[in-house]
């Protein structure tokens, strides 16, 4: 039968909800009573814990689940209790028992977050407590807690870092642990060393140990780590190291490490299949001062020699002290064998200069050995012996007084040997009138007139006679005596052009070579001087330049040629085709000829490649509007295809070789034409 709640009823539930949600013990059981009473219209009974009175007229037990809260009896009424009263009793025995329920349920959990913050509390002042840093972040590295120690260690109270990234601690961005890394939370953590940085600015090491956090159905929610201030270890661990691989009195690298710098280097020579040499250093006339003039002195003066020796190197070089006064140096990625010469002679060179110890002025030379790698040992040791063995040679040999080095490699140091000749004899000839320019008519494949003359430089040896510019000009345009050479040039044929000129010859181009290293901004005013200086017209002058100039720092160089061409003065490209110009960028340039190489010219006409490559040439000059000369022309058969395909100049053995300034003079006084000879 439903219940029907009346009026009381509702009453008495809000009070009964009161009740429970405000009183406690005695006050709550004696509310309920009262609500009992009430709702029943009963003079006696209540509410009660255990057994109710024996005598009671209406009982009802107060139970949720299994739990029993008590029990319900009234009794007293006149008239009895009928049914609806039992109903009423039980609705109201079931409302009380869920109330109460709920009490116990709320009660409970209050109990155990209590307990919680206790603990949470309690963990935070151990964590406080202990001298690490501890610092807890999500997994994308918003840090979320953050205890003295950290604050201590870093500098940054907690209030200031918890909700800023990790990231922020970092020495730099780019740094090594990543929170959200798979792998590394699969592992469940790592530790590392770190560079870190604290508040005040100051980077430090440190020892980190991440772990990962999980949630209580194991996945990563996050990640703990401690950090440990470890910068006086890692300073010690520094010293150690430097104690064991440097040279205490120099600084530089001591035997140990420069050995095992040079095999690391060789693993990847040996797979580049690049050249080193190593350069075995002793000094001379080393022992007498430090025995006359004592260690001190001896120890100061091998402070200077490292520093000139460190400052004559490149950064890539490694230079190092073995002991006493042997140094060592090893020089990664020569490009030429012989050029490990040059950096001894540098070297050399570098020490010259007296050094000043205290009062004294001190002098001293050196012995140096070269070895190379590959070609005398593939490994540290055997190209340290054999140098040493080399700086043995030299000593022996013993040079002049500031020092001598030597080769390993009896066939290395003879080439090194001839290149110095060429070298030391080539600053003499310049000065000694010992070159002279042979000439080589450039001849218009038309009319066969000379147009212009190739001045080709020569160097008339006093001991081996009539040198060739292949075997000099690249050695002196590997050092600075290129400049000089080409000074003597321009003016010597700056001077024959004034010379035919007055013999009343009608201006005809000159063609001088240029190396690139002339090739400055310095050369327009040179050419313009030279000019002037002979007084001849710019019409007499032809410069010859190689693709490679115009491979450096375009906009220089077009500058510089404008500058040039503005003179009057021509420009043709020589050896055309052998560099790797690209068509839309030649067409920059104020180029007058284009000059095709010899080494096409060779294979014409048999040599299909080279009959395309040469007709190639010749369109692409008319194209780009150049006049095109063919260097090289040794025979008819050449001259036949060059002039079919629309060639307009050619120079070569077929007309004339290069000759001496009367001979050339001749051809042009008899205007001496090719095929009427
Ligand atoms: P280059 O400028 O290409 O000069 C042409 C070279 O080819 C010259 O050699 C010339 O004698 C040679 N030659 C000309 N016609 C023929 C021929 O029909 N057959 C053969 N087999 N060879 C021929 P040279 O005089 O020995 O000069 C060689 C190189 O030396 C020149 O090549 C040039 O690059 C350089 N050079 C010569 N003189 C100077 C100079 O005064 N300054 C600079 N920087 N370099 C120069
Ligand atoms: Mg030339
Ligand atoms: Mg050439």
């Amino acid at each position: 039968m439903p219940f029907h709640y009346v009026p009381e009823d509702l009453a008495c539930t809000a009070e009964l909800c009161e009740a429970v949600l405000s009183l406690c013990g005695h006050a709550l059981d004696e509310s309920l009573g009262r609500i009992a009473r009430v709702l029943l219209e009963s003079p006696q009974g209540g509410y009660f814990h255990g057994n109710s009175p024996e005598k009671s007229d209406l009982a009802e037990e107060i139970f949720h689940g299994n739990a029993f809260f008590g029990r319900y009896a009234v009794s007293g009424r006149i008239g009895g209790y009928d049914y609806m009263d039992r109903m009423r009793l039980a609705a109201l025995a079931r409302l009380t028992a869920r109330l109460l329920q709920a009490r116990a349920d709320a009660d409970r959990s209050a109990r155990q977050f209590e307990k919680a913050a206790e603990q949470l509390l309690l963990q935070t002042q151990v964590l406080d407590q202990i001298h690490e840093s501890v610092i807890t972040m999500d997994l994308t590295g918003f840090i979320t807690s953050w205890n003295k120690g950290a604050e201590k260690l870093f500098g940054y109270a907690a209030a200031e870092i918890i909700g800023r990234n990790i990231i922020f601690l970092y020495e730099n961005e780019d740094d090594e642990e990543e929170p959200s890394q798979d792998t590394f939370l699969q592992q469940g953590g790592r530790e590392m060393e770190v560079r870190r940085r604290k508040k005040s600015g100051e980077i430090f090491w440190a020892s980190l140990s991440l772990s990962s956090l999980r949630d209580n159905t194991g996945q990563p929610v996050g990640l703990i780590g401690y950090f440990m201030d470890i910068t006086e270890r890692k300073q010690a661990q520094e010293k150690i190291h430097h104690l064991a691989y440097y040279d205490a009195l120099t600084g530089l690298p001591n035997r140990t490490l420069f050995m095992k710098l040079v095999d690391q280097s060789l693993v990847s020579a040996n797979r580049n299949g690049s050249n080193g040499a190593l350069l075995f250093i002793d000094l001379n006339r080393f022992k007498p001062i430090n025995d006359t003039l004592g260690h001190a002195i001896g120890d100061q003066l091998l402070q200077q020699v490292a520093i000139r020796l460190k400052d004559a190197l490149r950064e890539d070089d490694v230079v190092a002290r073995l002991g006493s006064d042997e140094f060592v140096v090893a020089l990664f990625d020569i490009n030429q064998h012989y050029h490990a010469g040059f950096v001894a002679q540098k070297l050399l060179y570098a020490m010259e200069n007296p050094y000043l110890v205290e009062e004294h002025e001190l002098r001293i030379g050196a012995s140096i050995g070269i070895s190379i790698h590959a070609q005398d040992g593939a490994d540290s040791e055997t190209l340290l012996r054999l140098a040493d063995i080399a700086m043995y040679r030299a000593k022996k040999s013993g040079g002049n007084d500031q020092g001598s080095y030597a080769f390993y490699s009896q066939e290395m140091n003879h080439t090194a040997l001839s290149r110095l000749h060429i070298e030391t004899g080539l600053r003499r000839a310049i000065g000694n009138n010992e070159l002279l320019l042979h000439y080589q008519p450039k001849i218009n494949i038309e009319d066969g007139r000379i147009v212009g003359a190739e001045a080709l430089v020569r160097w008339q040896h006093p001991e081996r006679g009539l040198i060739l510019p292949s075997e000099f000009v690249p050695i002196a345009e590997e050092s600075r005596l290129v400049v000089r050479l080409g000074e003597w040039v321009l003016e010597a044929a700056c001077r024959q052009a004034a010379e035919w000129h007055r013999a009343g010859l009608a201006p005809m181009r000159v063609a001088v070579n240029l190396s690139a290293g002339e090739f400055t901004l310095s050369l327009p005013d040179r050419v313009e001087a030279a000019l002037n200086r002979h007084d001849i017209s710019a019409a007499w002058l032809e410069l010859e330049i190689t693709e490679s100039m115009l491979m450096v720092g375009t906009d220089d160089v077009i500058a510089i040629m404008e500058e040039i061409t503005a003179l009057g003065v021509t420009l043709s490209l020589d050896d055309f085709g052998t560099g790797y110009s690209s068509l839309s960028y030649l067409k920059r340039f104020p180029i007058h000829t284009l000059k095709i190489d010899r080494s096409f010219i060779m294979g014409i006409p048999d040599d299909p490649n080279d009959c395309a490559i040469a007709s190639a040439i010749i369109g692409i000059a008319k194209q780009l509007q150049h006049r095109v000369i063919a260097e090289g022309v040794e025979n008819a058969e050449q001259l036949d295809f060059l002039r079919n395909q629309g060639c307009e100049e050619i120079q070569g053995y077929f007309f004339s070789r290069p000759v001496a300034p009367l001979e050339m003079a001749k051809m042009l006084m008899e205007d001496r034409r090719f095929g009427l000879v």
